[in-house]
Formats: structure tokens, C-alpha cells, sequence
């Protein structure tokens, strides 16, 4: 496996700010629902950093996305209602520009003070942002004098936010990630054992790899979620109408293969909650073992595999979970998700080290009010488990070259 090489980066208690332009990359993509924030925890995360620059008498000027819209304005992905939400937590104005680039966000950023916020627009109404545009890049840059990369949720995506805007400006890491990367790399190096990950969600296909290498550091592997099916069905275990990635099957066999040949366990749930049709009021049905009748659907695990994933979550030293359990959108599907977020909280409580990352996984926490009981919520998904699979990610690497 290709280890990442170690970065040397630059932080933020090492930069001069004061009366500075701070362009600061942070990670808005709260969960939104009908135009209201579900859950702030990844605006509550940045102010760390915020005040440190308000307090150090910077301008800010802080760019994020929100969401995919495609590389054009959608009114549904506007950061406006995350601009009033900074000023809340913030207690101070936080100042809000319809666009991320161009006059109205030249105008916004030079009428900016020492110690004013402004947030920009979501860079992704322009699809010049995911392709990391160079000229798109240099127009944010124009923006600050400085770079501050606090999105630590973005950092596995090479963006002209995350990657190209770091070739005009001097940058370093801000708090978050700071405390993200001591974090993970801290358990990543040397964790305690048994190392157990939990791994759910419906994205078999994005979560294959990581699950791959995995392998090469943990003691347990549960798998859970719909892309659990993708896995049975590996094993010819009949799923009925769940989910399944049929492209991906032979690849989750070798992932089942690779587990038994290093001798991880790698542990599927033993039942499920089926229904004919998915929503809320769905008459429920708990199969009786690991298969699923033809007409029916998988959508939680069920509860001899609750108590089997408990089992394992109370053995371990180290847990890592990523992914829900079943579609914990929906109350009566969500009691795996909850389960597992409560046997971890318990098994921090035991001294275990519990790290939690993904924004679904962090919705169940919020959900069941448990994310302070855990060692670590990570905001970023996709970056700590890219991070845990031994990769660089892009937009540390551009920060460090
Ligand atoms: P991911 O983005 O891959 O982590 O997937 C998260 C989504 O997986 C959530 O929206 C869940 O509703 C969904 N999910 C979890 N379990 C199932 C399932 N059994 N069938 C379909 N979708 C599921």
C-alpha cells in the first residue's frame, strides 16, 4: 500500500493576519432542509479558526459550496441562510456577496474592515470551480492576501478552492484541520486494538476501495447499509429487490476474499428490516436470516444483527464508522443507525476510541443528540476515509508544493 509521504504545511498560528485579506476555504455543505439548517455542527467546527482571525484583526473572506448544483446558480444551494447562521454563532454582522467572483465580490471584499466576515456565494454555481479552472482559481485568489484551508471535508478533491487557488497565494492549515489530521493520524498510526470499522451507506462503488485497504489495517470490518447486499448477493445470498451494484459483485468478492486471507473478520448483518415499498408507514418485516424474500426490500439492519454489531462495538478498542446502518431518513428504518451510534457512545464511555465521520453518520449523532459522547466526529467522509486508506489527499498536497 502506498503510504502518504509526510506534508510539510504551514498553520495558521504561523502566519501574520492582521489587517490581511484571509481567503479561508471552509466546509458549509450543511444539511439543508426546505431552506433551514438541519444540523450546524460543520459551521460550529470553523469557529475556532474564525475567531482567531477576527480576534487577530483579519479581513475574512470565507468561500464554500453547498450541495451539487451543477456548475450553474440553483436558489435551492444558496449560502445565504448559512451566512445568518455564522452571524448567530459568531455574535457579530456577517456580510454576503451573490457571487464568489466578479464585481459584486470585489465589491463585498474591499468594503470588508479588520475583523469583518464576509461568506461568498457557493463556488459551485460555477463549474469552473470542480474542474479547477486556473483562471477561475486566480479570481478567487484575488480575494486575500493569504490562504487559510480550513474545509477539511474538501481535501480529497483537487478544486480550484482547494488545489488550484494555492499556486497565487501563500496558505496554511487553519484549526479544523489541524485537529483532524492529529486526530486521524494519531489512530491511523497507531491504534489501539481491536480496530473495528463500520461501513455503510449505499455508495458501494465510491467505498469499495476504501474498504479494500482497510483491510490491511483493521481487525474487524462490518458491513452495513445497502451496499451490505451488494455483498450477500457476492455471496449468493438472495436479496430480493435491495439495493445492489451488480457491476461491483466481483469485486466485493475479493474484498471478501482479501478479509479471509488476512484474517480479518468481515461480518455482514445477520437479518434485516424488509418492506414491499420504501416509505415512512411501510407494513415491516424482519427476515428470519441473512436472505431476502424476492418481493421485498432491505432498508435497516435488523435486530439479531443490532445485537451482533454491539457485540463487536463493545470488544473493540479502536471504531471507526462511516455510513448508515439502513435509510435512516426514515424513522422506522433509522434503528440500526441509532443502535450503533449508541453502542459506540457506550464504548467511549468504556475508554474506547470512537471516530465517527460522514455526514450521514454525523446526522444519526445529531439525531440521537450522542456526538458529544464520541472521541472524534470527523466532518469529512470521503476525506478520512481516504485519509485512513493511506492516501495524500489533493488539497493538502497542493498546499505543501
Ligand atoms: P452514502 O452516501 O453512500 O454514505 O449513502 C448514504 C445513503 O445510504 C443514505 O441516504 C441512506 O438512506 C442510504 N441507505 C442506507 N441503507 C440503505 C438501504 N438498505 N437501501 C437503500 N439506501 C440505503
Amino acid at each position: 500500500m502506498t503510504e502518504k509521504p509526510a506534508l510539510k504545511l504551514k498553520r495558521l498560528q504561523d502566519m501574520v493576519v492582521k489587517g490581511k485579506r484571509v481567503l479561508v476555504r471552509v466546509d458549509y455543505n450543511v444539511p439543508m432542509k426546505g431552506g433551514k439548517i438541519e444540523d450546524n455542527a460543520r459551521i460550529r467546527e470553523t469557529l475556532k479558526t474564525l475567531q482567531a482571525l477576527i480576534d487577530g484583526g483579519a479581513k475574512v473572506v470565507l468561500i464554500a459550496h453547498l450541495g451539487r448544483p451543477k456548475g450553474k446558480p440553483e436558489p435551492k444551494f444558496t449560502l445565504k441562510p448559512v451566512a445568518e447562521e455564522l452571524a448567530k454563532l459568531l455574535k457579530r454582522p456577517v456580510a454576503f456577496a451573490a457571487h464568489c467572483v466578479g464585481p459584486e465580490a470585489d465589491k463585498a471584499v474591499a468594503a470588508l474592515k479588520p475583523g469583518g466576515v464576509l461568506l461568498l456565494e457557493n463556488l459551485r454555481f460555477h463549474a469552473e470551480e470542480e474542474a479547477n479552472d486556473p483562471a477561475f482559481a486566480k479570481a478567487l485568489a484575488k480575494h486575500g492576501d493569504l490562504f487559510i484551508q480550513d474545509a477539511f471535508g474538501a481535501l480529497h478533491r483537487a478544486h480550484a478552492s482547494t488545489a488550484g487557488v494555492t499556486k497565487f497565494l501563500p496558505g496554511a492549515i487553519g484549526f479544523l484541520v489541524q485537529r483532524e489530521l492529529e486526530f486521524l493520524d494519531r489512530v491511523i498510526g497507531n491504534p489501539q486494538r481491536p480496530f473495528l470499522a463500520i461501513i455503510g451507506g449505499a455508495k458501494v462503488s465510491d467505498k469499495l476501495g476504501v474498504l479494500d485497504k482497510l483491510l490491511d489495517r483493521v481487525d474487524a470490518l462490518l458491513i452495513g447499509g445497502g451496499m451490505a447486499y451488494t455483498f450477500l448477493a457476492a455471496q449468493g445470498i438472495n436479496i430480493g429487490k435491495s439495493l445492489l451494484e451488480k457491476d461491483q459483485i466481483e469485486a466485493a468478492k475479493r474484498v471478501i476474499e482479501k478479509a479471509y486471507s488476512k484474517k480479518v473478520e468481515c461480518l455482514l448483518p445477520a437479518d434485516h428490516l424488509a418492506v414491499r415499498e420504501i416509505k415512512p408507514d411501510a407494513a415491516v418485516t424482519v427476515t428470519q436470516a441473512m436472505s431476502i424474500p424476492p418481493d421485498l426490500i432491505g432498508v435497516d439492519i435488523g435486530p439479531h444483527a443490532i445485537e451482533f454489531f454491539q457485540e463487536q462495538i463493545g470488544k473493540a478498542k479502536t471504531i471507526f464508522w462511516n455510513g448508515p446502518m439502513g435509510i435512516f431518513e426514515i424513522e422506522a428504518f433509522a434503528k440500526g443507525s441509532v443502535a450503533v451510534a449508541e453502542a459506540m457512545a457506550e464504548a467511549a464511555k468504556n475508554g474506547a476510541t470512537t471516530i465517527v465521520g460522514g455526514g450521514d453518520s454525523l446526522s444519526v449523532l445529531a439525531k440521537t443528540g450522542l456526538a458529544s459522547k464520541m472521541s472524534h466526529c470527523s466532518t469529512g467522509g470521503g476525506a478520512s476515509l481516504e485519509l485512513l486508506e493511506g492516501k495524500a489527499l489533493p488539497g493538502l498536497v497542493a498546499l505543501a508544493s
